[in-house]
């Protein structure tokens, strides 16, 4: 593996009485792409958010690029930036154009001047071809396009990894290939990436590793290639057979 960029040691979180996430040991290194899989309420989200510090963990440690986050202040709203992270639900600002989305961090967080990040967000809206809906609104976009500005926006920010969480799964079949194509792009750039998916063919494009995640635990590790052909544990064996 190439250096590592994201290490997770032994991270347990509880919501309450439920142990959400058990002793997880996860490392990503830089250029990596991996795809984060698991049954419903086996907490990929939780791990994404908690990776980018969205939610707090009872002990363990997770670092990104040898830094530990800080619980709070300006450290974290500084290291957070380097984390980006891709919903579901696209969560673009409905009263600001495309362009002023993708400008609106780095000119806040960042401190970019606006000509500087304009230049920035027009290269980023081009590069998910989206470009010539930069002074739309969100509404006035489709799905998937509304999934690309949100990529673009998080690009803007420069993160070190970019986490996502069932990216695509909100959206109409047709406009899945076009948001999986920008991201199979970003993975070809040399972007590391988490990315919480069942989409196996962008798996067995662009991905370098799978993790699978069951009741809060990493149950097996492996190529996507050796996951979805010969899965070695009973419970992925199991949840391969509810989603093929
Ligand atoms: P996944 O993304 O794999 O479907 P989640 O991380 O969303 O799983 O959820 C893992 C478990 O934690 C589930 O049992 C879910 O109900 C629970 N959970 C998630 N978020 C919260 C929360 N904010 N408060 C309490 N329980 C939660
Ligand atoms: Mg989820």
């Amino acid at each position: 593996m190439s250096e590592p960029l994201v290490v997770l040691r032994d991270v347990n979180k509880h919501f309450g009485d439920l142990h959400v996430l058990k002793d997880v040991n996860l490392t990503v290194g830089r250029g990596e792409v991996v795809i984060l899989i698991g049954p419903s309420g086996s907490g990929k989200s939780t791990l994404c958010r908690t990776i980018n510090r969205l939610e707090t963990f009872e002990s363990g440690s997770i670092t990104i690029d040898g830094k530990e986050l800080p619980e709070e202040g300006k450290e974290l709203a500084a290291l957070r930036a380097d984390v980006g992270m891709v919903f579901q639900s696209f969560n673009l600002f409905a009263h600001k154009t495309i362009l002023e989305n993708v400008t609106l961090g780095p000119t806040k967080v960042r401190g970019m001047r606006k000509a500087e990040a304009d230049r920035r967000a027009m290269e980023l809206l081009e590069r998910v071809g989206v470009g010539h809906q930069a002074h739309k609104y969100p509404a006035q976009l489709s799905g998937g396009q509304q999934q690309r500005v949100a990529i673009a926006r998080s690009l803007a920010m420069d993160p070190k990894v970019m986490l996502f969480d069932e990216p695509t799964s909100a959206l109409d079949p047709e406009m899945i290939t076009e948001v999986l194509d920008v991201m199979v792009e970003l993975a070809r750039s040399g972007m590391t990436m988490i990315v919480v998916t069942h989409e196996m063919g962008f798996a067995r494009k662009a991905a370098n590793r799978v993790v699978f995640l069951s009741d809060g635990q990493v149950v097996e590790e492996a190529t996507p290639e050796e996951f979805f052909t010969n899965p070695r544990s009973e419970r992925a064996k199991d949840f391969l057979g509810k989603i093929l």
